[in-house]
């Protein structure tokens, strides 16, 4: 039933969108183009990457300077939390908060899991302003934008409701909820679904290899973010072609 409200709901904010009839080739040759009748694109954007790139001051890696910051062994939270539990969390299956202070009673102990969490989320939140402002761009000519992404709960919510991005996007897909992550294709046909379109109205745009090939085997179309191209330009020429 959630399912279907949300197809309802977000069904009536897509607006249909008509392009040129034709497109012109190298010899200047005017040809149609398949958005010759109706072609509807919804962007799914990839976020640590992408749209948000570590530490706002630098954009270095949230966890760089974790061991002088707060005395925490960031091998040892590699190993004990990373490694062992990062999967169940990012998937849903467990809860950060309580697996965190679990590691954290043996790695750390002095260190209360909250405060762990306020710095990694503060220190993981840098907004790329050039993807952002082509996704203000994009959203005005009539483009939903959704995220699409491996979070937990926590960080998904800080992403939407903290770092106001609830206000630049459509919606956000994320892995906790979907109960897959990317790569695995349970998570494209969730976000399928979640977004009540076919999958080649998809664009996924996202920086790891791997989720770009996962996402063409379900038939939607794939962008690698490498950062040779501004967003602006990918959505046009998959738009337009
Ligand atoms: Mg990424």
């Amino acid at each position: 039933m959630r399912t279907k409200r949300t197809f309802q709901k977000v069904e009536r904010h897509i607006p249909t969108l008509h392009f040129s009839s034709h497109v012109t080739d190298k010899r200047g040759n005017r040809r149609f183009s398949r958005a010759d009748s109706v072609m509807v694109v919804c962007l799914m954007l990839d976020v640590d990457g992408v749209l948000v790139d570590g530490r706002p001051s630098d954009g270095l890696r949230w966890d760089h300077d974790l061991r002088q910051d707060m005395a925490i062994p960031t091998d040892a939270l590699a190993e004990e939390f990373f490694k062992t539990e990062w999967n169940d969390i990012v998937i849903g299956k467990k809860a950060l908060l309580p697996t965190l202070a679990n590691a954290l009673k043996r790695i750390a102990p002095a260190v209360q899991v909250e405060d762990l969490i306020t710095y990694w989320f503060e220190m993981d939140s840098r907004i790329v302003e050039p993807v952002l402002a082509d996704i203000r761009a994009a959203r005005r000519d009539g483009i939903p934008v959704y995220l699409a992404t491996n979070q937990e709960h926590l960080r998904a919510a800080y992403l939407m409701t903290s770092m106001g991005l609830s206000d630049e996007v459509d919606g956000i897909i994320y892995s906790a909820k979907a109960g897959s992550k990317k790569p695995q294709p349970e998570f494209f046909r969730f976000a399928g679904e979640f977004t009540g379109r076919q999958p080649h109205e998809l664009l996924l745009v996202d920086d790891t290899i791997p989720n770009i090939r996962a996402a063409q085997s379900e038939g939607w179309n794939a962008v690698h973010w490498d950062g040779t191209e501004d967003l602006h330009t990918i959505l046009r020429r998959s738009i337009e072609h």
